[in-house]
């Protein structure tokens, strides 16, 4: 089971290591895209509209742990 996505008022906290900052994430996005060709055939991606994100994993980019993550009030965390 993955931690949820913090918001405004939550963070990420390793409760191996105490690791706030750093962390790698697997996640699935699901998104529509308005491409815009150029004549060569070239394109860019002019706007992105996220349709559903499903995170798969986060894990402690220090201690490596997968099963420690945490979702602690931004507001009890120093520094
Ligand atoms: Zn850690």
């Amino acid at each position: 089971m993955s931690a949820p996505i913090p918001d405004a008022a939550h963070r990420w906290r390793c409760g191996g290591c105490g690791n706030l900052t750093r962390f790698d994430v697997t996640r699935t996005r699901k998104t529509s895209e308005y491409w815009h060709f150029d004549l060569a055939g070239d394109h860019t991606i002019e706007e992105t509209e996220l349709r559903s994100e499903v995170v798969e994993a986060v894990s402690c980019r220090w201690c490596g742990r997968d099963d420690a993550i945490e979702l602690v009030d931004r507001n009890s965390v120093q520094g």
